[in-house]
C-alpha cells in the first residue's frame, strides 16, 4: 500500500482511426479530407465536384478551352459552361481592343496602349481561366464575376477620360 503511487492508468487516447474517420478523397489530388471540410485541403477542389456535383463545367476538355478562348475570347468560358462570364470577358476585351486601337490612332497613345495592353492581359487571362472551367478548378480562376465587372468599368473610365480629354482639348 503506497499512497504516493502515481496513478498506472493510461488515459485512453481517443486515436483518430484511419478506418472509422469519414474522409472524402479527392479527385485531383488523392488527398483524403474531412467530411466537414467543403474544399480539399491541399488543391482546394471543391467536395461537390467530387461528387459529381459540378457536372455542368465539364463539357469539353481542357486544351480544347484554351483553343476556343484563343479564338474568341470568352467563348471558351461559353464551352465549360460559363455563358455570363464568358459574353462579359468577351466584351472587356473588345471593347478595349477596339476603344484602345481608336484612342491610339487619334494621337491618344497613351490610353490607347493602357487600354490595348488590357485587351491582351484579360484575353491571356481568359484563356487560362477557360482551362480552369474546364478542368473544374474553377476556385483558380481569376476572372471571377467581380474582377470582370471591376476591369470593365475602369475600362470605361478610362474610354470617358480620354473622349473628355479629346473633346475639351
Ligand atoms: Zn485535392
Amino acid at each position: 500500500m503506497s499512497p504516493a503511487s502515481p496513478p498506472a492508468a493510461v488515459p485512453p487516447v481517443a486515436s483518430p482511426g484511419v478506418g472509422d474517420a469519414r474522409t472524402w478523397t479527392c479527385r485531383v489530388c488523392d488527398t483524403a479530407n474531412p467530411v466537414e471540410a467543403s474544399a480539399c485541403s491541399a488543391c482546394h477542389t471543391s467536395i461537390f465536384d467530387v461528387f459529381g456535383g459540378g457536372d455542368a463545367q465539364a463539357v469539353i476538355t481542357p486544351g480544347a478551352a484554351v483553343a476556343w478562348s484563343l479564338l474568341v475570347p470568352g467563348w471558351g468560358h461559353a464551352r465549360a459552361g460559363q455563358g455570363l462570364l464568358g459574353a462579359a470577358i468577351g466584351g472587356v476585351v473588345v471593347l478595349s481592343a477596339v476603344f484602345g486601337a481608336a484612342l491610339w490612332q487619334t494621337g491618344m497613345s497613351g490610353f490607347g496602349i493602357a487600354l490595348v495592353l488590357a485587351a491582351v492581359g484579360v484575353y491571356l487571362v481568359a484563356a487560362l481561366d477557360a482551362f480552369r472551367w474546364a478542368s473544374g478548378q474553377a476556385e483558380e480562376t481569376l476572372l471571377r464575376p467581380a474582377v470582370v465587372k471591376t476591369v470593365t468599368a475602369v475600362v470605361l473610365v478610362v474610354v470617358i477620360v480620354a473622349a473628355a480629354t479629346t473633346f475639351s482639348a
